[in-house]
């Protein structure tokens, strides 16, 4: 597979001719050759973007256009929803059922977007900021216009629609880069909004590393960032974005608690935690990778999942009934492997695995073993997001011991409780300092509703209303209802 640039509706070779190549986790093999754009493709591509949103076809398009192209969008994605599965598995090491769901998820949130985009209120007269004789006051809300939207390697398509469907949803325009690890469904994405009749410029998709991404953001044509990855990455790009005063959406890390109460059924809980913190090999940013359990339950949870925890199947991802494949580069890798011998120097107790797979055609990808420790608020991954196979466990007496292990991080993004009381799972909740909260569950996203982070995990919300208001920009419109000179008083003021 060949990527090159999508740029203003084509597809475009790197100007120096910058290839990279792009691997198969599990085994090492070529997935793809990538172009690199140059600052000068960048600059192109903004430029394309700044274009086709000032251009009265995308401008002026109704609602009803823009819905019925998402809706195509979405149809088509199911069509070729073989070839997004297989390219995602290899590209991104995912799983077939997590690449099924992906692209799944994918076409349907497509579908919500066009159900968005034709019921979206652009005029909204209102009735009680307005006085009769005197004001209408209406809200307007038009497009905030050109948009850098960056996202991880993690979920590739899902991010690359997540940022998509707003756009295309709201009327704005944008340069989306994937990242570098995982380029393959963001470019397929390109051909489908290509022949699905969006204008040329109004999506450009390129992919790169940090250089691309800086040099993106750094214009003052851009007038929002939308960034999913690291916080650090985040708060780079925070303060590049503030120089030029664009609006931000930051979706960032996360070290999320998982609580079980004593309560707690455990037929379903233990599974519910090795998923939380299994899936797709840990590389989540909503993991549930700080599993705090009450006392009185303790044993009896850890007896079940200690066992369990050897029925998840890590397996190349040729494996159809893979349930745990490899992390996505040598890179990760090393990194996971780093945090848990970081936590063995520090004493952490090891409970399961706590190694890198290399049997046989293991020794070709980047596997490593579903890993559990127990460990304190001392120890270094009880604050760290590893973003790999690997969870800390934590022992608590009381709900008011949970709720402070939870809230002691600086992240924010979710959590879980896991009980039969739905009242105080909901009084629980009501106290974590995290923008999404499960009740007897773990991963599961509604489009309908806002998802991102209190404190370090993010700024804003995508998906919900909340998501599409911040691709939105507000205008406030008063309209005279006083018509009669000697009832404008305030005018007055300078006679
Ligand atoms: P990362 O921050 O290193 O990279 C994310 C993206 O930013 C990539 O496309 C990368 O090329 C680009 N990038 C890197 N440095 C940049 C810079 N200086 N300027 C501009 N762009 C830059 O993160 P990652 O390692 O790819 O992904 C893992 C991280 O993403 C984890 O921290 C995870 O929690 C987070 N994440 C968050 C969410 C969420 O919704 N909150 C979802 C997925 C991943």
């Amino acid at each position: 597979m060949e990527i090159k640039l999508f740029i203003n509706g084509q597809f475009v070779e790197s100007s120096e001719k910058i290839i990279r190549t792009s691997i198969d986790p599990s085994n090492g093999l070529e997935v793809a050759k990538y172009h690199v754009p140059t600052a000068h493709d960048i600059e192109k591509a903004i430029a394309a973007a700044h274009c086709a949103f000032i251009n009265p076809e995308w401008k002026n398009m109704s609602q009803e256009n823009r819905a019925d192209i998402l809706l195509k969008i979405s149809e088509k994605i199911k069509e070729r929803s073989k070839e997004l599965i297989d390219v995602e598995i290899r590209d991104s090491g995912s799983t077939l059922r997590k690449a099924k769901a992906d692209v799944h998820n994918t076409a349907s949130f497509f579908k919500v977007m066009s159900k968005v985009a034709r019921e979206l209120k652009l005029s909204i007269p209102d009735e009680s900021a307005s006085r009769a004789g005197f004001s209408l006051n209406t809200r307007e809300y038009s497009p905030i216009g050109v948009c850098a939207q960056i996202i991880p390697w993690n979920f590739p398509l899902v991010m690359a629609g997540w940022k998509l469907g707003p756009i295309l949803a709201t009327g704005c325009t944008t340069v989306l880069k994937s990242a570098e690890e995982t380029p393959a469904t963001a470019a397929i994405l390109a051909e489908i909004i290509r022949d699905c009749g969006v204008p040329s410029g109004v999506v450009n998709i390129i992919t790169g590393g940090a250089d691309v991404g800086r040099a993106l953001i750094n214009s003052s044509l851009i007038q929002k960032v939308a960034f999913t990855g690291s916080t650090a990455v985040g708060v780079e790009i925070l303060k590049t974005a503030a120089a030029n005063v664009a609006k931000t959406t930051m979706e960032l890390g996360g070290k999320s608690a998982n609580i079980i109460l004593n309560d707690a059924d455990l037929s379903i809980a233990v599974d519910g935690a090795l998923y939380a913190f299994l899936y797709h090999s840990g590389q989540a940013c909503d993991s549930g990778t700080r599993l705090l359990i009450q006392d009185g339950i303790y044993s009896a949870f850890m007896d079940k999942f200690l066992k369990r925890i050897k029925d998840v199947k890590v397996a190349p991802t040729t494996d159809a009934n893979a349930g745990m494949g490899p992390v996505v580069s040598e890179k990760q890798m090393n990194t996971i492997l780093a945090f848990i011998e970081k936590t063995k120097a520090e004493e952490g107790k090891l409970l399961s695995g706590g190694s890198r797979i290399t049997e046989g055609d293991f020794a070709k990808g980047f596997f490593i073993e579903p890993t559990a420790f127990e460990i304190t608020p001392e120890h270094t991954i009880f604050h760290e997001e590893i973003f790999g196979p690997v969870v800390g466990i934590t022992k608590f007496k009381t709900i008011e011991e949970a709720v402070a292990l939870a809230n002691n991080s600086k992240y924010g993004l979710a959590g879980a409780i896991w009980t039969q009381d739905k009242n105080l799972g909901h009084k629980i909740a009501s106290q974590l300092e995290a923008g999404t909260v499960w009740i007897n569950e773990y991963h599961l996203l509604n489009p309908g509703m806002p998802f991102g982070g209190f404190k370090q995990s993010g700024v804003g919300r995508e998906m919900g209303p909340e998501g599409i208001m911040s691709y939105l920009e507000v205008r406030h419109v008063w309209e005279s209802d006083c018509n009669e000179r000697e009832k404008k008083v305030w005018l007055d003021a300078i006679f």
